[in-house]
């Protein structure tokens, strides 16, 4: 696992202050100084000023904060659909098994700044009415693990977490929950399944979480970096959060930027941005070169050609209607050396190794995918491939119980379509149309 701050740059624009990368530089995660950051000041508002839970949750809804996993999907709404009222137990599930190729944004917020969860964790309890919680943190990023379990002590230490906290009636129990490194664990319901302890494979939905999730309980489920943007919301307000991002989409994101520019790393910027500015703090491109594609919100988002990009702003709106997702913000850049076929294979191997085999369209599906990427690549592929990638890819999608079905057929669909001459060329040719693969 990479990420350190020395390579993270931190955007001011419109006077901005970030908000969650805000003040860090590595070696100050701990309670006292995110406390000197104003941490935990959002809590005791809440618990202390006489806060109901609908004020919370409106002040989030107000905020318009869309979930950061990559759904994108309201989070005020998200809560306002846990049955608060309704006897028993109620569970609250912080879903850190990022394991999106080209993500590593959650890995960093819980690596250098673990309390600003805990906090957004807390105060999401408080406005459901739910005293237990887990932060489930993906497999292959140990240190995480430790680090989380560390901030969690020094929070229940200081009154932060536990039973009546700073001397109010809400007591939360929160626990770290190391997973299993499988991608399919950062589905929702899978990412449960595995939390009991069975097989991480995705549920049939209905019913969905909020009525039916961990142990068939009621339960919400939020990505890290949604749950990071709680206290600055709740500590300053909703309509200030609102207006740093765009309508309909409020507050800065975190961007992973990959690939083939000067200085990956984290970037936070405010949603709206142009993806040309990010590039530009990105260092621009390596080495001068051209901007060939971007993949711009994770792997399972369509790639998009450098013009369509480079008018493109950084938001769930603008980059759907360029035809692909703001997904997770893992925007991977790729310039003109890129052979779009080679891409396209090491994505397709990736969603056959990871399909968890419980639908047959995905589990055969993503196997053909790949055979036939592969044989184009080798020089063995056929004309008609290139209709039957897409006709198989659009059979795939809609039909499988859960989203990695699409995620493995989009990029095939649309690598096809916007580059369909550098495939036809590896077809006739039996090579590469870029330069040095000659
Ligand atoms: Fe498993 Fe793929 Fe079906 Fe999801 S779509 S449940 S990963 S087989």
């Amino acid at each position: 696992p990479g990420g350190d701050l020395s390579r993270s740059m931190i955007f001011h624009d419109r006077h901005i202050q970030p908000q969650i990368l805000a003040g860090l530089n590595g070696d100050n995660w701990g309670l006292e100084d995110y406390v000197k950051r104003g941490g935990y000041e959002a809590l005791r508002k809440v618990l202390t000023t006489g806060m109901k839970p609908e004020d919370v949750i409106a002040e989030v809804k107000t905020s318009a904060l869309r979930g950061r996993g990559g759904a994108g999907f309201p989070s005020g709404l998200k809560w306002s659909f846990m049955p608060r009222s309704l006897p028993g137990q109620k569970y609250l599930v912080c879903n850190s098994d990022e394991g999106e190729p080209g993500t590593f944004k959650d890995r960093d917020i819980l690596r250098f700044n673990p309390h600003i969860v805990i906090e957004g964790m807390a105060i999401a309890a408080y406005a459901m009415g739910i005293t237990v919680g887990y932060n489930y943190i993906h497999g292959e990023v140990f240190e995480i693990y430790q680090r989380f379990e560390e901030a969690l002590e020094q929070a229940r230490a200081a009154g932060f977490l536990g039973d009546k906290i700073l001397g109010s009636d809400f007591s939360f129990q929160l626990h770290a929950f190391h997973g299993y490194g499988a991608y399919i664990c950062g589905e929702e319901t899978a990412l449960l399944e595995s939390l009991e302890g069975k097989k991480g494979q995705p549920r049939f939905k209905p019913p969905f979480p909020a009525s039916f999730g961990l142990y068939g309980k009621p339960t919400t489920i939020n990505n890290t970096e949604t749950f990071a943007a709680v206290p600055w919301i709740l500590r300053n307000s909703g309509q200030e959060y609102l207006e740093v991002g765009i309508p309909n989409a409020g507050g800065t994101k975190i961007f992973s930027i990959t690939g083939d520019v000067e200085r990956p790393g984290n970037y936070e910027v405010p949603l709206g941005t142009p993806f040309a500015t990010l590039l530009e703090l990105a260092g621009g491109m390596r080495d001068g070169r051209k901007l060939k594609a971007v993949i711009p919100g994770g792997s399972s988002s369509p790639v998009l050609p450098a013009d369509i990009m480079m008018a493109t702003n950084l938001d769930y709106d603008s980059i759907a209607k360029a035809g692909s997702m703001l997904g997770s913000g893992a925007v991977i850049v790729m310039d003109e050396t890129r052979c779009m076929v080679k891409s396209l294979l090491r994505l397709s191997y990736f969603y056959y190794h990871e399909s968890c085999g419980q639908c047959t369209p995905c589990r055969e599906g993503t196997g053909w995918l790949w055979r036939m990427v592969h044989r184009i690549e080798n020089g063995q592929g056929r004309p008609e491939d290139l209709d039957m990638l897409d006709d198989i890819a659009h059979n795939i999608m809609g039909r499988t119980i859960c989203a990695l079905g699409d995620a493995a057929a989009m990029p095939v669909r649309s690598f096809v379509k916007h580059f369909r001459d550098e495939f036809a060329h590896h077809i006739e040719h039996k090579g590469c149309v870029v330069p040095q693969y000659l």
